[in-house]
C-alpha cells in the first residue's frame, strides 16, 4: 500500500494538484485497517509520514501536520471499531468514522491548497461514495464466502446427527490411507451398527428411532473428543457409524472402542417418558501392508462387524 501511495504521489509531486489521489489513498488505508484488519501499531506511521512529508516537500506546513495526524487517528479509529465489533463489519460505525475523518482530511487539503468550498464538498462527496461502494463490495464477497462455507459444512455433515457423513468419510479415509502408507504409520478403523434397530422403529416409531440415532452419535462423539480429537467419527449409513483412528494400531484403539461399546450398551434413552436400551455390534481392524486401497481395510472391518452380528450380536470382533 505504501509503495502504491508513494508511486502515485511521485507522479504529481511539486504540482498544484498534489491532492489529486487523496481519495484513493484514504480508501487504501481503510481497506488495510478495517477490511484486512492489518494490525500495525499507529506509532509506526510517524516515521513513514515524516518521510512522506519530506518527499512531498510539505513538512513546513501546519495543514500537512494536521492532515498526517488525522490520517493516523483515522487508521487507529478504524482498527478500534473493528475490535469493538469483534471482527464484524458494522455499516453505521464504519461510515461514521470514514465520513468524519475523510471530511477532516479534505478540510486540511482545502486550506493548504486554497481549494474552493465547492471542490471540498465535491471531493468529500466522492469519498463517501467510494467508501460506500467499498463497504458494499467487501460485504458482498464476505457473504458469498460465508455461504460457500455453510454449503461445504452442509455437504459434509449429516443433518440428523450432525456427525460427518459418508462423503466426508470417503475423502478423509483416502487421505489418511495414503498418508499412513507413505509414512509407514498405523491406521485403524472401527465400525458399529445398532442391533435390531428396525425393531426400535417398528415399536416406537421413526421419530423415536431418529432420537436414538442422535443420542448414539452424541455419546460416541463426546467419548472421542474427550480421548483424542484426531480420531474421526462418521455416520456412514442408516444406523451404521464409522470411527477412523490415524496413527493407531489395533491394540491402541482398545480403550476408545471399549468405552464407546460400554457406554452405548448401557445408555438409557428417554422416549416419551419410557427408557429404552439399545445394543451395538462392532468390527475393528487395522491397515495391513497388503492393502492397496481404503476399501480393503473397510471390507475387513465390515467382515468383522458381520462376524459380531452372526455370532449373537452385542460384541466386538477385532483382528
Ligand atoms: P441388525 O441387528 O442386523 O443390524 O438389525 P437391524 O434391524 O438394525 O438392521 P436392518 O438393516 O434390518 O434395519 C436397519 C434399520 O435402520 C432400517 C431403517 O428403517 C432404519 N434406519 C436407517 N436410517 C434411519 C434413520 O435415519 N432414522 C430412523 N428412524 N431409522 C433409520
Ligand atoms: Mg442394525
Ligand atoms: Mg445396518
Amino acid at each position: 500500500m505504501l509503495i502504491f501511495i508513494f508511486g502515485m504521489q511521485a507522479t504529481i509531486v511539486g504540482k498544484s494538484i498534489s491532492w489529486e489521489f487523496m481519495n484513493f489513498q484514504i480508501i487504501g488505508l481503510i481497506f488495510c485497517a478495517y477490511f484486512l484488519n492489518i494490525k500495525i501499531p499507529y506509532r509506526y506511521f510517524i516515521p513513514i509520514i515524516l518521510v512522506y512529508m519530506i518527499f512531498n516537500s510539505s513538512i513546513g506546513y501546519w495543514e500537512s501536520w494536521c492532515h498526517a495526524w488525522t490520517l493516523i487517528m483515522s487508521y487507529e479509529s478504524f482498527n478500534h471499531i473493528r475490535r469493538m465489533s469483534e471482527g464484524n463489519y458494522r455499516f453505521a460505525r464504519y461510515m461514521m468514522v470514514g465520513v468524519t475523518y475523510g471530511g477532516l482530511m479534505w478540510f486540511f487539503v482545502m486550506v493548504k491548497f486554497n481549494l474552493t468550498l465547492a471542490t471540498f464538498y465535491e471531493e468529500w462527496f466522492y469519498l463517501i461514495i467510494f467508501e460506500f461502494l467499498l463497504y458494499s463490495y467487501v460485504n458482498m464477497v464476505r457473504r458469498d464466502s460465508k455461504m460457500k462455507m455453510h454449503l461445504l459444512e452442509f455437504a459434509n455433515h449429516d443433518a440428523l446427527t450432525k456427525a460427518e457423513n459418508y462423503a466426508a468419510y470417503t475423502n478423509e479415509i483416502q487421505y489418511e490411507f495414503e498418508a499412513c502408507q507413505q509414512n509407514k504409520l498405523h491406521l485403524s478403523m472401527m465400525m458399529f451398527d445398532i442391533d435390531h434397530f428396525k425393531h426400535v422403529n417398528d415399536t416406537y416409531g421413526h421419530l423415536a428411532g431418529d432420537k436414538v440415532l442422535q443420542h448414539v452419535a452424541d455419546v460416541a462423539q463426546t467419548i472421542i473428543d474427550a480421548n483424542d480429537p484426531k480420531v474421526k467419527f462418521y455416520r456412514t449409513g442408516g444406523e451404521e457409524f464409522n470411527v477412523v483412528f490415524p496413527g493407531y494400531d489395533l491394540e491402541s484403539t482398545k480403550d476408545i472402542v471399549d468405552e464407546i461399546f460400554m457406554a452405548l450398551n448401557h445408555l438409557p434413552i428417554d422416549i416419551n417418558g419410557k427408557k429404552i436400551y439399545i445394543s451395538i455390534s462392532m468390527g475393528v481392524s487395522s491397515l495391513s501392508a497388503k492393502d492397496i486401497q481404503p476399501n480393503d481395510l473397510y471390507s475387513r472391518v465390515d467382515g468383522n462387524l458381520y462376524h459380531s452380528k452372526n455370532n449373537g450380536r452385542t460384541q466386538i470382533t477385532a483382528f
